[in-house]
């Protein structure tokens, strides 16, 4: 098929305003899956993105669309993942496009996440086709939407396509659109030399990993040894073919065209996101641009809850990784918890995803310590250093300056909660950057706020004090130098490890009364007076203490009935085997779990 016939795209969308909706319309009217083959909602497969109403592996499609120009186009989708963790692959997949469509649902109006998407889109000067789904909503206002394209997106309203994903009025009309406005794929260099950009890669049990590629010049089939820019690795492919949406194989991918790639790779650490697949004998001479290494911005401790399940677990996050090259892990032990493993997540999504997997397909009983997320360290011999354990921070003394990470939040919210917002903001050691009203009901707020601020319970907090109609989203913000201490947890004079975490010097007090209060509750009485204090550098900023327990078990059951004491006696044996023991105290095995769980 010529070229010229060709188009790509994507769709953008804040969650819920209709895009896999949409998506499934645009296949239906194509005939690309007959009706009554359709499952409900065909472009989320996985059941945790349909519990959650996110897609979070895309799943590219090519229609045949006749157009009233009379000419068959072929239409490929790419649908990207909805969230900041995954904004890499979504630079990726936007960069195999020409154009996106900006789906807006016609009574929520513009939101956060519409903002970050189409900032994305932007950035790799896309075509923007603007659609206003859900026009048969009662509460639809089009021109109060049309009135935030033009101020806030600066799109003319006219371009806007009003729709209904859910009663099919306007899915022809996005169609034409597509093809009339959105470019064909772009000459990226007539020298007929192989470039494929890998834009996803999914990992198949029977086949191994299948590369998502989008070709932008030369051609790759079966038999075509290809090598890889970033790993230098070179394969013979096996099989190209297209998405139907199932796997069709064809004989030949050529310049324009979106499709995969099989060529007996094994693991999916084998093919980066983002690489650029040439010819071997034929090589281009450059890889596409865009190149990044993933790097996870969010670390956690996972271990087993009962220690003889090692083993079982090393197993899983194995094969977890197999199919997910951004998910990172190495082994690490601690004094607490014993053996298990330190791992690394593109953000707090995907470490609820991971966690999610191990728990449901691999029936692992897991606990997690307190996420954590990357500091810059440059010591005061010059030397800079990455920390993503708290324990690995060096001393004190030798510090010269701690970098964390930040993130820039965008913040949509109904305006008469926009004081509560700005306390909570300040509350995060965050930044006003900007405010700007929407419309009569709404603002948007624009902050800075360093990332391990927004971890645990930013977005409960904000849809709490917003009664759920307050929405946020955020990108990567660089590095900023804090006065960032490593806090430790001593109990009976010992310090526990898993709780030891680098926190703002100016919170540390407040942090670490709260941590010995939570511990106090939920370590049982010992023989002795127990104290739990919170340390920077030996120096206790916070404490209590858990006095102490009578000490014979026994004594209650005076004289008499001997095999009821010998009951007690035993019960007290196997409360000891789930105790762990820090020093001379011991800790109920629940109670870290309890602690961390809590937090
Ligand atoms: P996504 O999160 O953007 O993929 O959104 P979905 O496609 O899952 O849609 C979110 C909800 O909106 C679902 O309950 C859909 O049935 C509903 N929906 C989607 N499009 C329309 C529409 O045009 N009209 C109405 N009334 N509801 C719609």
């Amino acid at each position: 098929m010529s070229i010229e016939l060709t188009r790509n795209f994507s769709i953008i969308a804040h969650i819920d305003h209709g895009k896999t909706t949409l998506s499934d319309r645009l296949l239906e009217f194509t005939q690309t899956v007959a009706q009554r083959d359709q499952q409900a909602q065909h472009l989320d497969s996985m059941d945790l993105e349909r519990e959650r109403g996110i897609t979070i592996k895309s799943h590219p499609v090519t229609m045949s669309y006749p157009a009233k120009d009379g000419k068959v186009y072929q239409l490929n989708l790419l649908d990207t993942p909805g969230h900041v963790d995954f904004s890499y692959e979504v630079s990726r997949s936007l960069a195999a496009c020409e154009g996106a469509i900006l789906i807006v649902d016609a009574a929520q109006g513009v939101e956060a996440q519409t903002m970050a998407n189409l900032h994305l889109a932007n950035e790799q000067d896309l075509q923007i086709v603007p659609v206003i789904n859900k026009i048969d909503l009662p509460s639809c206002d089009l021109p109060k939407v049309h009135k935030q394209l033009e101020d806030i997106i600066c799109i003319p309203a006219e371009e806007a396509i009003p729709a209904s994903a859910k009663t099919g009025v306007g899915i022809e009309d996005i169609l034409e659109a597509i093809v009339e406005r959105i470019p064909p794929p772009t000459h990226f260099n007539d020298d007929g030399l192989l470039r494929a950009s890998v834009f996803d890669s999914l990992y198949d049990n029977f086949r191994g990993v299948v590369s998502y590629v989008r070709v932008m010049s030369g051609s790759m089939k079966r038999g075509t040894r290809i090598k890889l820019f970033h790993t230098s690795n070179s394969y013979e492919i096996k099989e190209v073919g297209v998405f139907t949406p199932s796997m069709t194989k064809r004989d030949i991918l050529v310049a324009g065209d979106v499709g995969y790639v099989i060529a007996n790779m094994k693991s999916a650490s084998e093919v980066k996101i983002g690489d650029t697949m040439t010819e071997s004998n034929k090589p281009c001479k450059d890889p596409l641009p865009g190149f990044k290494v993933i790097q996870p911005m969010v670390f956690s401790g996972i271990y087993p809850v009962d220690t003889s399940d090692y083993e079982a677990l090393k197993v899983a996050v194995a094969k977890l990784q197999i199919n997910d090259a951004a998910f990172t892990f190495m082994a690490e032990s601690s004094v607490a918890l014993g053996f298990g493993f330190r791992c690394g997540f593109l953000g707090l999504l995907h470490m609820e995803i991971i966690q999610e997997r191990l728990r449901r397909e691999f029936n692992m009983d897991i606990i997690s310590t307190y996420p954590s997320v990357i500091y810059e360290v440059t010591k005061t011999s010059g030397e800079d250093v990455i920390v993503d354990n708290p324990c690995m921070l060096p001393d004190a003394q030798q510090i010269q300056e701690i970098r964390e990470p930040m993130v820039r939040v965008f913040i949509m919210t109904p305006g008469d909660h926009i004081g509560d917002l700005m306390k909570l903001i300040m509350e995060k050691r965050g930044m006003m950057e900007n405010t700007e009203t929407i419309d009569d009901m709404r603002v948007m707020l624009t902050c800075v706020l360093p990332l391990s601020e927004i971890l645990v319970d930013f977005n409960d907090r904000l849809k709490s004090m917003t009664k759920g109609y307050g929405s946020m989203d955020y990108e990567h913000n660089g590095y900023r130098p804090e006065k960032m201490v490593k806090m430790d947890i001593m109990i009976a004079g010992e310090p526990v490890d898993a709780f030891s975490t680098i926190v703002h010097r100016d919170k540390a007090e407040s942090y670490g009364r709260k941590l010995c209060e939570k511990l106090k509750e939920v370590i049982p009485r010992q023989l002795f007076v127990v104290a739990i204090q919170a340390a920077i550098g030996g120096k206790i900023i916070a404490r209590a203490s858990i006095s102490a327990m009578s000490k014979n078990v026994t004594a209650k059951c005076y004289g008499g009935d001997i095999s009821r004491k010998r009951k007690l006696l035993e019960k007290q044996k196997k409360g000891k085997a789930k105790m762990k023991s820090i020093g001379k105290v011991n800790i109920p095995q629940d109670a870290f779990i309890r602690v961390l769980k809590n937090d």
